[in-house]
């Protein structure tokens, strides 16, 4: 069976600023074509399980030319797949989304297509410069720098300036002097006011303000590069009011977070909307022990148990698909009580229906294990990782509470990107590291080697803390072992560093 192509706009960069539509369509892929501006936490968003092809366009020469991208999409279609293209912005944008759809059309494949947030107006809005406004101007324009082949395009500049509205020009960065020549042999004045953004929505965006008669030396002195808007009009002058963006607490800081892939995402989108530059390195791959056969002779029998404790998301999430793939669920737990490590290892048991009966005050082994002892009146069955914290066990052993300790899952080491993150900690282009485990910190240390004490650990909690200290890392705790709290920590410390 034929497959079909469904065209997606990524948005500028931000990846929050990708559609819940597109997003799904993503999801879904078997092949996904990519450009160049498609940001690298849009590609992130990308399937593992999904062929990635890149065709990024470099700005004068195609390393792809445009006839032979047409010709993957209609060979990947044919072949049966689900396919994505993935574009920067919105696909008919300055896009050739029109291009590539007709040439599907000749070729007799179904298309879809999910438009975008354009970077002609989300970049604007994020360096605080509003398209339109009633009291500046009632029209905006969006006009190419750039024509096929890199020809001169053909611009009306004496419309354009008659027309009064905010002009957006897109791949304006080396024509920006015919642009300003253009703008001003059209009778526009050199005071209007003008702005560049470079980089709009990521967290490297930078903003130049100008006029016109200014644009090119103040743009020239901070060497602003593409991608850019170059914006014209009286709504520039709003840019230095209304910049919200590079006044988020996190603006600027490079933030490396640790956690295994499938976990990383609600920290990393806390930390990106605070503006934060995230780079997400997972140190440790969660590998279930399967079969678990420990588990499974406990489970047969779980009522023997006076409490089941658990110490991770994870740690439920595989409990949960052991007991369901025995055939049993929530009644077999009648009357064993549950104990969560803190509220995320309660939010998990939430999610298969059951709620935890005890979370300690403070989210760590010896807490939970302090007061699981202190309650309990039976065996305790601890579900946990392999390499789990012995603080847990000791404090039943104290109080002489018998327990099984069945490990269901072990933590490795991974990170592909290794030596790109050794570099960027030699260059120390980042900040802090997150660790929310002590597992994420040996990962680290694992991937980093020595040079990994020139940037502050964020930790969780005390015992992530103690690991990161064995190994020279400055540490700053989290004030409880949340995820909120951490995102809390960096803001404050980078609050403090201003
Ligand atoms: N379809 C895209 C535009 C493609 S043309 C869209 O709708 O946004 C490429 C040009 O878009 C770049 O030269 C630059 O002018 C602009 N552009 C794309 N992403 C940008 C970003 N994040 N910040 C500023 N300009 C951007």
């Amino acid at each position: 069976m034929t497959g079909k192509v469904t065209l997606v706009g990524a948005g500028p960069g931000d990846p929050g600023l990708l559609t819940v539509k597109g997003r799904r369509a993503l999801e879904q892929a078997d092949v996904v074509v990519y450009d160049r501006l498609v940001g690298p936490a849009v590609r992130a968003l990308i399937p593992d399980s999904a062929k990635a092809i890149d065709v990024g366009k470099e700005a004068s020469r195609h390393l792809i030319p445009q006839d032979q991208i047409n010709e993957i999409l209609l060979r990947e279609a044919r072949e049966g797949h689900n396919v994505v293209r993935l574009k920067g912005g919105d696909p008919f944008v300055f896009g050739r989304g029109g291009e590539e759809l007709e040439a599907l059309a000749r070729g007799g494949i179904a298309f879809e297509v999910v438009p975008g947030v354009t970077s002609a107006i989300a970049a604007a809005a994020y360096g605080g410069i509003p398209v339109t406004h009633r009291e500046h101007s009632s029209s905006f324009h969006i006009i190419t720098g750039r024509a096929r082949r890199g020809m001169d395009p053909n611009i009306n500049y004496k419309a354009l300036v008659e027309g009064g509205g905010t002009l957006v020009f897109l791949m304006s960065v080396s024509a920006a002097p015919k642009i300003v020549q253009g703008l001003s042999d059209a009778g526009m004045p050199f005071d209007t006011p003008a702005a560049m953004v470079e980089n709009g929505t990521l967290p490297t965006q930078r903003r130049c303000d100008a006029s016109l008669g200014t644009l090119l030396e103040k743009a020239g002195e901070m060497a602003i590069r593409s991608p850019a808007l170059l914006i014209v009009g009286e709504v520039c002058a709003l840019g230095p009011l209304l910049c919200w963006f590079d006044r988020l607490p996190l603006h600027g800081k490079r933030i490396l977070v640790t956690r295994p892939k499938n976990r990383a995402g609600t920290l990393s989108d806390r930390l990106r909307d605070l503006g934060a530059d995230v780079w997400e390195f997972p140190c440790i791959e969660t590998v279930p022990i399967e079969p678990c056969l420990p588990m499974e002779a406990a489970l047969r029998d779980v009522g023997r148990y006076a409490w089941l404790a658990f110490t991770s998301p994870t740690g439920v999430e595989i409990f949960w698909k052991c007991l369901r793939g025995m055939g049993k669920d929530a009644r077999a737990l009648n009357g064993v009580r549950l104990a969560a490590i803190g509220s995320a290892t309660a939010k998990a048991l939430e999610h298969c229906g059951l709620s935890a009966d005890l979370v300690p005050e403070i989210y760590d082994a010896a807490h939970l294990g302090a007061a699981l002892a202190e309650r309990s009146d039976g065996k305790v069955l601890l579900l946990r990782a392999e390499e789990g914290s012995a603080a847990l066990t000791e404090q039943l052993e104290r109080k002489k509470i018998a327990f099984d300790d069945i490990h269901i899952y072990r933590t490795r080491c991974g990170g592909p990107q290794a030596d790109e993150l050794k570099n960027a900690l030699a260059e120390r282009r980042l900040d802090y590291v997150t660790f929310t485990s002590a597992s994420t910190v040996k990962g680290f240390i694992a991937a980093a080697g020595p040079g990994a004490s020139g940037i502050t650990g964020l930790c969780i909690g005390e015992q992530t803390a103690a690991e990161a200290k064995k190994h020279q890392i400055p540490v700053k705790i989290a004030k409880h072992a949340t995820i909120d709290a951490l995102v809390e920590l960096a803001a404050e410390l980078s609050r403090q560093e201003e």
